[in-house]
């Protein structure tokens, strides 16, 4: 089960540059994303997607839930990424980000965003296994995937327009973040 290769990792030299109250929202954030990937539903539907997409479970070393966000050379954030060695790294959103949409958008709905952001970059980094270096055909099939997922899900629990307008949402933010 991919569930069981899914970890926090928090990086020491990091975390010593967070004051602490930076350090418990990012906390709050790792844990929840980390219940998020681990939830028996969505675990089932990466089950099946791999199984479509011929991506087998060994070719995933680890998933790591990353404590901190990561900035690139040019300021801008990163949802994901993965090495050579089979790990996938998923990246939080910064916390003046999620502030400023907090303000404007109420917790539940940033707390559902930061769920399918998560979601999104693992179905995203996991179809990289696959199709390597072609970020067009991944970024179609993330697409795909996820949409499927959100409306399997809503068929489960009936909350279904809102967290579809929500979904819609955290997809085009999702990809705007790269
Ligand atoms: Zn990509």
């Amino acid at each position: 089960m991919l569930s069981n290769k899914i970890r926090i990792t928090v990086r020491p030299q990091k975390l010593a540059r967070y004051s602490e109250k930076h350090a418990r929202f990012y906390r709050k954030y790792a844990i929840a994303v980390f219940r998020t990937l681990r939830k028996p539903l969505f675990q089932k539907f990466l089950n099946w997607m791999m199984k479509r997409e011929n991506i087998e479970e060994h070719m995933v070393t680890n998933v790591q839930v990353m404590a901190f966000p990561f900035r690139k050379k040019n300021g801008k954030g990163l949802a994901g990424k993965r090495n050579l060695k089979g790990e996938i790294f998923i990246y939080p959103k910064r916390l003046d980000f999620c502030r400023k949409l907090i303000r404007n958008c109420g917790k539940e709905k940033v707390y559902s965003y930061i769920k399918n952001r998560a979601r999104a970059t693992l179905i995203h980094e996991l179809l990289h296994v696959k199709h390597l270096g072609d970020e067009g055909k991944v970024r179609e099939l993330t697409r795909k995937y996820f949409y499927n997922f959100v409306r399997h899900q809503n068929t489960e629990n009936s909350k279904s327009l809102h967290n579809y307008e929500n979904v819609a949402h955290a997809v085009k933010t999702f990809y705007f973040a790269f």
